[in-house]
């Protein structure tokens, strides 16, 4: 199958995709099952903001659709009052379409299905097949049974019809209070998997429902509304994760009662990222607990906070087309993402000067008023980019990690006495180093440029080792800077309980430079482009903490590409 994606450039890939899911799917429409239909559907709770791992489920689902021609849905599973809001479902809806998929039409909500969900209720307890039971949740925990050990009946599994009939039209009613009934299918409190053991379908909770309001005070439970829901809406292929195949025979169980058409369900591993969490609720603590600054911080996995850190939708689709779909649970480098962000804005994000920490240099022999403009190229990777000029002048910032007064063997940057290139310009030499008085740390540097190699030449074919970026300090923008690094210091912080999932958080996870000192085309920077700012990083405009006095960047990713080490390492590694 020849999938077109459409990516920022205007240019476009062309690839064979094939996974265990796509080749199940594929199987079912050559065999014509389902009328050799396919409809998919991505089903989030809006109880949190979509994370990365979300976006492996939606390029799935909604790839597998437009490669048969066919729908995916957006399905909001909102059967939880308690936890459920209409601000995740505006955010869920803002990072679909971010990502660069559309659901069309397709747009449901299984609160749509209250009525039909309660409909089905009554006929499996008209077919006895479900009833009203009054334990309490801790008896019902109690009589369910362990692996080892079965469960045991209810005293209330054998109520009558009538008597159920009636008491769960009650529960509807708001007869009773919470915990007092719950309605239960009635299967197998010995099965061999406890899913079967007579599951809670419905439970009281007297809380306002953000669409439905207060027409309910009964609420399905995940597992009785997400399969029939998929059926209602005539879902060919249910693929969700790996930890709903022990609920697959539920599912069926319910379809078969209720004399209903089964999607196929198919299962895949879920992604999850080193050195993150990819769980809404534990993210949702960190917002709570305020150790992040919202769902948004560009630390954040969500794909809200990668959108802010200035991840392109691009690179998003690339890394889950990259670690593909398997059945078994594994953990990806954060560094292949960051090679995969990285690789994108390569060949798309315009090249600037910017210097982080500045360092004033004073070029003695540079005429006071005069301002040169120099040329220098948008993007080497793609021609079209074209040039812009750089004003250069008597003052100018350095970064005062490329000056060093007692340089160690195999430092080549500046030192004093010794002569590197300016980017785009003039070869300058280092003659006098000027310090704070009072800390005696180094203030300022007084060089002299060599008028005769602009351009980054020397007529007289002598050599530089270190080929420096630099912003004139007259024309230059003020900004304050973010560097991120890895927002937990542990590998695996998922396999950590809540309680102690904080204190893994990674100290320095956030650094904020103040006085950074950028080229003046950065005065009004797009809002929606990622600049490389050479030998720095990537970088973006912080959409939020930008303001019409300030300008705050977001550093997306740093230059040096561990990931390419840790394959380069593995490759010497086998050729050994
Ligand atoms: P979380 O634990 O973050 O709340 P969830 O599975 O409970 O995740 P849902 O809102 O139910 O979140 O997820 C919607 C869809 O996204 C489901 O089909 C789910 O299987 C899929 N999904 C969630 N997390 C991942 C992940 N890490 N990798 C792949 N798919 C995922
Ligand atoms: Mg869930």
């Amino acid at each position: 199958m020849s999938v077109k994606m459409s990516r920022r450039g205007g240019d476009e890939i062309h690839k064979l995709k094939s996974d265990f899911v796509r080749d199940a799917v594929s199987q079912d429409v050559r065999s014509n099952k389902f009328g050799g239909r396919v409809q998919t559907r991505f089903p989030p709770e809006p109880n949190g903001y979509l994370h990365i791992g979300h976006a492996k489920s939606i390029c799935l689902n909604f790839g597998i659709a437009s490669e048969h021609n066919g729908v995916c849905s957006l399905r909001f599973d909102d059967t939880n009052p308690s936890n459920e809001e209409s601000e995740f479902v505006e955010s869920i809806m803002k990072d679909v379409r971010w990502l660069g998929f559309d659901w069309g039409p397709h747009l449901r909500y299984a609160s749509d299905y209250f009525e039909e969900l309660y409909q089905f209720a009554l006929q499996l307890i008209r077919s006895e097949k479900a009833y009203v039971d009054s334990l309490s949740a801790d008896d019902i925990r109690a009589y369910r049974g362990t692996l080892t050990e079965t469960g045991k009946n209810s005293p209330y599994r054998d109520r009558t019809v009538v008597e159920n009939i009636e008491l769960f039209k009650g529960m509807r009613a708001g007869e009773f209070p919470e915990g007092s009934h719950v309605l239960r299918a009635k299967i197998d409190m010995c099965s061999g998997n406890i899913n079967m053991r007579d599951p809670v379908m419905y439970r009281i909770v007297h809380a306002r429902h953000y669409r439905t309001g207060d027409k309910w005070c009964i609420y399905p439970l995940y597992d009785f509304a997400h399969g029939q829901s998929d059926a209602l809406e005539g879902v060919t292929h249910s693929v969700c994760t790996l930890e709903f195949e022990n609920n697959r025979p539920l599912y069926d169980w319910f379809l078969d009662e209720l004399s209903v058409a089964h999607p196929r369900q198919i299962e895949f591993a879920r992604l999850n990222l080193s050195h993150t969490v990819l769980s809404k609720r534990k993210l949702g603590e960190l917002v709570a607990g305020g150790h992040v600054s919202g769902w948004d911080d560009p630390r954040m996995p969500t794909l809200s906070g990668m959108r802010r850190r200035g991840y392109t939708p691009t690179s998003l689709r690339n890394f889950c087309e990259t670690i593909g779909v398997a059945k078994r649970n594994t953990t990806v480098d954060m560094a292949l993402l960051e090679h995969i962000v990285r690789k994108d804005l390569n060949s798309c994000a315009p090249r600037v000067m910017g210097v982080l920490r500045p360092l004033r240099v004073v070029l003695l022999n540079y005429p006071e008023e005069k301002v040169e403009h120099v040329e220098a190229i948008n993007n080497p990777e793609d021609s079209s980019m074209g040039t812009r000029s750089v004003p250069f002048s008597r003052v100018l910032y350095l970064e005062k990690d490329d000056f060093n007064e007692d340089p160690p063997k195999k430092f080549y940057r500046l030192a004093p006495g010794r002569e590197v290139r300016l980017r785009y310009a003039y070869f300058i030499r280092c003659e006098n180093v000027v310090h704070n008085p009072e800390t005696g740390e180094v203030e300022e540097l007084h060089c002299t440029y060599d008028p005769s190699t602009l351009g980054g030449m020397a007529p007289d074919g002598r050599k530089v080792k270190a080929t420096l970026h630099w912003v004139s300090a007259a024309h230059s923008v003020d900004a304050e800077i973010r560097l991120y690094e890895r927002l937990f210091s542990v590998e695996e912080p998922s396999a950590l309980t809540s309680e102690i999932l904080a204190s893994s958080l990674n100290p320095e996870s956030l650094q904020v430079l103040r006085g950074c000192k950028l080229e003046p085309s950065l005065a009004q920077p797009s809002s929606d482009s990622t600049y490389q700012f050479e030998r720095q990083g990537y970088f973006c405009v912080d959409s939020i903490e930008s303001s019409e006095n300030k300008l705050v960047f977001n550093r997306t990713v740093a230059l040096r590409d561990t990931w390419a080490r840790i394959e380069s390492k593995r490759h010497a590694k086998r050729n050994n």
